[in-house]
Formats: structure tokens, sequence, C-alpha cells
């Protein structure tokens, strides 16, 4: 999960990393203010889920307040890489000498923790790994030890930075390690961290990405989850419902079905059939009436779902609590389409009999295939009478 750059910052400092200060704003006028109350050059800085804000015009140095009032007219309200800039960060300027990047990452491959550390920080850090990858020093770290004072001074001493600043570069380091560590990221970045011209070493931009699968123990962390670059609206509401669900906008068939690749290998069936799969929806293992029912109200708030198929397998789910599900929720769907419907497994005779026995317009079906068929054929013939 990523966040921005503000929260990232707020993160880093309670794990002592110094920032320069700066405010969140959502309006050039709130900028204004904020830059008369710094009193002195600010830099206004686009909040998106995205790096290379600086490479598309989203941070901007403003030497007073009329300008940091006009610099955030410009960048409110403009796109990067496809993102909407909403909010921006007004910070107080530094002044700067040199930029160094510092980042922790995982590597998989060695299943370590790895530190990065460069001398030639700033903008560039791709252009720098892609043809110079010798100016980038990675040092791997064994999350079961932690992070050794002789690994961060090697890092230092390798990485070519100003070792007269080294104390306070390792303590950056130090302390980055343990805010990585302790909130379950999977990147923890501050580039550029600066050496000002008046000698101090400052974090000027903080970034950081979180495995999603540890957000359960970090409460405060998932809170900060916004629909964007990563979940769309439909996304973020189902995942607050606890469901398992991944949007494919633009498809008009609604998926549900019970184990992730039961629900994969029905997508591409009914793709074959020629629908458009709008979602995958895992009920999960053991599917229940209430789940059933989440699902279906989730799957069609999209208005593009013109009709859905389910698709269970009943091993330890039972297959008439899931046909009990559907019968029940029918009536309270916002809007009514075709649903078919393939249970098979543990009690199927008895959800058929509930199904059929419903007078609802659900379509029983036998297989897989004749259930993709059958949900493209009904919502075809919707179409061409509409
Ligand atoms: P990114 O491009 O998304 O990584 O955004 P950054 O926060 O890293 O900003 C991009 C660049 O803007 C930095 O590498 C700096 O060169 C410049 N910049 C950011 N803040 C300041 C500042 O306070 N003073 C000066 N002089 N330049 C800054
Ligand atoms: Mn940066």
């Amino acid at each position: 999960m990523k966040i921005h750059e503000y929260q990232a910052r707020e993160i880093m400092s309670k794990f002592g990393i110094p920032t320069n200060h700066g405010e969140l704003a959502r309006t050039p006028e709130e900028v204004r203010a904020i830059a008369e109350k710094i009193g002195r050059m600010v830099v206004v800085k686009a909040q998106v889920h995205a790096g290379g804000r600086g490479k598309a015009g989203g941070v901007k140095l403003a030497k007073n307040p009329e300008e940091a009032f006009e610099v955030a007219s410009k960048i409110l309200g403009m796109e990067i890489k496809g993102l909407t800039v909403d909010r921006v960060l007004v910070a107080d300027a530094v002044d700067i000498e040199t930029e160094y990047y510092l980042g922790f990452t995982l590597n998989r491959e060695d299943k370590s923790v790895v530190l990065i550390l460069s001398a030639a920080g700033g903008v560039d850090i791709e252009e720098v790994a892609a043809s110079t990858p010798e100016k980038i020093t990675k040092i791997n770290i064994d999350p079961t030890v932690g992070i050794q004072d002789y690994e961060i001074r090697q890092a230092v001493y390798m990485s070519g930075v100003d070792t007269t600043k080294a104390r306070a570069i390792a303590s950056f380091i130090d302390k980055l390690y343990d805010c990585f560590m302790a909130t379950d990221a999977e990147m923890a970045e501050i580039n550029p961290l600066v050496i000002t011209k008046q000698g101090e070493v400052v974090a000027i931009d903080a970034k950081m990405n979180f495995d999603d699968n540890a957000l359960y123990r970090q409460k405060e962390i998932a809170g900060l989850r916004e629909a964007g670059s990563e979940l769309d609206e439909y996304e973020v509401q189902a995942m607050e419902e606890g469901l398992t669900y991944v949007h494919l906008p633009g498809g008009n068939v609604g998926i549900c079905g019970n184990g992730a690749g039961l629900v994969m290998t029905t997508m591409d069936v009914v793709k074959r059939a020629g629908g458009t799969p709008n979602n995958f929806l895992d009920f999960g293992g053991s599917a229940t009436a209430e789940g059933v029912q989440k699902a279906l109200i989730a799957v069609l708030r999209d208005p593009d779902v013109k009709g859905i198929f389910i698709n269970v397998f009943g091993g330890i789910t039972r297959t008439d609590l899931v046909a009990q599900g559907i019968v029940d929720v029918y009536d309270k769907l916002e809007r009514k389409v075709p649903i078919v419907i393939r249970l098979t497994g543990t009690r199927e005779e008895l959800a058929k009999e509930i199904l059929e026995g419903s007078n609802k317009p659900l379509v029983f079906v036998d297989s897989m295939w004749a259930g993709a068929q059958k949900i493209v054929e009904l919502i075809n013939a919707e179409a061409a009478s509409a």
C-alpha cells in the first residue's frame, strides 16, 4: 500500500528522523497562508501516490506568499502519472549543497532487507541506477539479527558521501531501518537526503510503501488507505467490507465464486464465451449466506455490470447455504440483472430445489461452460431489447 509524502514524513518523524517543516494545503489560499507563516522561501509539493513529481513539474520553489499562491494554482489540479493533485505540501525550503539517496527495501531472493545508499541522489536516481550502478551501494541486512553498526559504516564509506557527516548520516540509516521494520514497510526511501549549505543533514522527501498482508497489525497505517493509484472506489468499499474483490472496469459480467483458482478460471471461461468480466470476487473457502449477500451487493455497484455468474464448488462450502443466501438477497438488490448460478458438490440437490422453488429469475446451470454461455446470452438479449 502506498501513502503520501506528508504521511511518510509524519511516520518517519516518530522514529526521530528530521525533515524540513511542512504543512498540508488543499487550496492556493491555504498555501499562501502557510507561506506567510513560514516567512521565507517555500517549496510547494504535489501529494500523489507517484514518484517523479519533480520531473513532472509537481515540485516548485516560491520566493514569497504570492508566488506560492501562483505555483500552487498550477500544481493543484494537475495530473501526474494519471493521478490528479488535490493536496500539496508547503515546506520550508532548504538551501541544498548535495543530494544523497537513502532507502531500505526487501531483497526477496536473499530473504533480507537491503540498505541502499548513494552520493548521487536526487531526481535522476533511476538514471544513475541504470547507467552507473557502481555509484549505488547496497548492503543486505539479515532482519533476524538487525542492522549492525559495521554495516552502517561500510555503507557510509563505500557510497562516497561526505564522511565528515558520517555520524549524522549513520543516525538517519539507523532510524530509517527501525522505521522500516516496525511499520512492516516494503520500501522506505529518503531521496534526497540533503546536506544543506549550512552543513546540516536533512530529509526533504519521504516515501514509504507497506506490505498489504501486514496491515491487520498496522491499524494506523491501514487507515491511510485511499482510492486512487492502487484501488478504485469500488475496491476500497469492498475491502472495507472484508471482501476479496478486484475491479476490472469496463467489463459487463459480474463474477463470484469460491476459491481464487475457480474464480480466475470462471473469468477465463466467460471471456471465451464472448463476455467481459467486470470483477474478480472470491467468497473464500467456506462461503456463507451472509458472505454471498455482501458479495452480490458489491459486484452490482458498478452500473456496467449487466449480469452475474456465480460459480461455486461445494467442498467444505454447503451449496444450499449459498443458494439460500442468493434467494434471500435477491429482493434487496437495487438493480435486477440476470443471475446465472452453477453450484456443485455438497448438498447440490437441495441447493437446486431452493433456487428453482424461489420463483425468482435465477438460472441454474450444471456446468461452468453452460453458465458462461448462458450469462453472455442473457446479457446480449437484454442489450438487444433495450
Ligand atoms: P520527487 O521528484 O517526487 O522525488 O520529489 P522530491 O521531493 O524529491 O523533490 C524533487 C526535487 O526538488 C529534489 O530532488 C530537489 O532537487 C528539489 N527540492 C525539493 N525540495 C527542495 C527544497 O527545499 N529546496 C530546494 N532548493 N530544492 C528542493
Ligand atoms: Mn524524491
